[in-house]
């Protein structure tokens, strides 16, 4: 078989750390890459896990810079010629006490968890081989703001057949959180359910499109939520380990070929969506 190049991003902490060290255990013969943005963090993660005898690779990903994008994407394609799995975890959510504007916490959620993460797909999936797979750590966040939505917006959501129309979306929640109207207009006060529920709806518009490319076979794309998880961004709240809350999302990253395509899963099993 040959050998699989899998990589995660925001992989230094958390649930990221915890889904490339199951993909270590995974691809015995593969070769994974744990990514952060900050180098010395990321490779203190990849010391950690040597010490447990595993053996992840470090390459450095800030996924809200595009020169870090191209880097990566240049190193991966001279390196490797291409892409077995991609694990989109990096993400970001202010705490319930922040204090920052609402405007700004809604234009940082949407520009990191949504336009960074989609900049990362623009950047890899030219690079995904045939049987790749993609999995976007989402939220079940995302389909509980969804429901709270006028009719007008769920419809939106409904219908957005392009990546264009999800943009869209999303500028118009960031735009709504700018003038002060969200509550009028019927968006939710929720930047990072939001900022989920247009990786959800991305997430099937970019299976299609890649199912269509006739030029690559079985790739297969769907995100994922992890559960409530022990990690910085819950506060060590959450119920689950790191290593539990990346069962679903490492699932999604080995489908077999008959395996769902542009869903949302949680407990390794597709959630309804719109
Ligand atoms: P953490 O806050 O513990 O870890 C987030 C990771 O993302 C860190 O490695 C962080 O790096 C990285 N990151 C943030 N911004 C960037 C960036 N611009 N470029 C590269 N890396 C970045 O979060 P979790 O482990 O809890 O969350 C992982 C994923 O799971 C996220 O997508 C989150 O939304 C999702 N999720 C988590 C849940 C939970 O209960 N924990 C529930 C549902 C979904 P750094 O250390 O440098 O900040």
């Amino acid at each position: 078989m040959s050998q699989k190049i899998a990589l995660v991003t925001g992989g230094n902490k958390g649930i990221g750390f915890a889904i490339v060290r199951a993909l270590c255990k995974e691809l015995q013969n593969g070769i994974v890459y744990l990514t952060s943005r900050n180098e010395e963090r990321g490779k203190a993660a990849v010391e950690e896990l040597k010490k447990e005898g595993l053996n992840p690779h470090f390459h450095q990903l800030d996924i809200d810079s595009s020169e870090s994008i191209d880097r990566l994407r240049d190193f991966l394609k001279s390196t490797h010629g291409g892409l077995d799995i991609l694990v989109n975890n990096a993400a970001i959510a202010f705490k319930q006490k922040d204090t920052t504007s609402f405007d700004v916490q809604a234009k940082v959620s949407i520009a990191t968890n949504y336009t960074a993460t989609l900049n990362v797909c623009h950047a890899l999936f030219p690079l995904m081989r045939s049987h790749g797979r993609v999995c976007h750590v989402a939220s079940m966040s995302g389909p509980r703001v969804y429901k709270k939505l006028s009719p007008k917006l769920q419809e939106a959501f409904k219908q957005a057949k392009t990546e264009d129309d999800v943009n869209k979306l999303m500028a118009d929640f960031v735009a709504s959180a700018e003038k002060g109207t969200l509550s009028e207009e019927r968006w939710v006060q929720n930047a990072y359910g939001t900022s989920k529920a247009g990786v959800i709806t991305i997430t099937r518009i970019q299976a299609a499109a890649i199912s269509a490319d006739t030029s690559r076979q079985d790739i297969l794309i769907n995100c994922c939520c992890p559960g409530y998880v022990d990690t910085d961004m819950t506060s060590h709240k959450g119920t689950k380990t790191p290593d539990e809350g990346a069962i679903t999302p490492v699932y999604c990253a080995l489908l077999p070929s008959a395996g769902p395509n542009g869903k949302h899963l949680s407990n390794k099993s597709v959630v309804e969506t719109w």
